[in-house]
């Protein structure tokens, strides 16, 4: 069943974190710690997991639901169109590639 975006929004979706992603947060210096804030503050316009918000597909891995946008680094799902993005630059941290998140409802608009 298909949700409307203001649906998604009243969810209160947990949102994307380090450790969400698989990342193992160790021992911090003021650089890593700063890169890791940076991060943590980028992820927060995504949600946490893998799966479609709105149709609930899974959107990694090879039998994943994900389609390639127009613009460099973004997509959707491939059986909703719920938009997603693969390819993160982050200031601080460098660029993560083939990391499929979903985007949080909270910095979408509706069209
Ligand atoms: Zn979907």
């Amino acid at each position: 069943m298909s949700r409307t975006l203001t649906e998604l929004k009243a969810d209160n979706l947990s949102f994307a974190t380090p450790e969400s992603i698989g990342m193992e947060v160790g021992d911090l210096n003021e650089t890593t710690r700063k890169a890791l804030l940076a991060l943590t503050e980028y992820l927060k316009a995504f949600i946490a997991g893998n799966k479609c918000p709105r149709c609930g597909s899974e959107i990694g891995g090879i039998f994943g639901s994900f389609m390639w946008g127009i613009a460099n680094g973004e997509g959707m799902c491939a059986n909703c169109k719920y938009p997603m993005r693969a390819i993160h630059r982050i200031k601080e941290v460098g660029t993560i590639n083939n990391l499929i998140l979903a985007y949080h409802p909270s910095v979408l608009e509706d069209k």
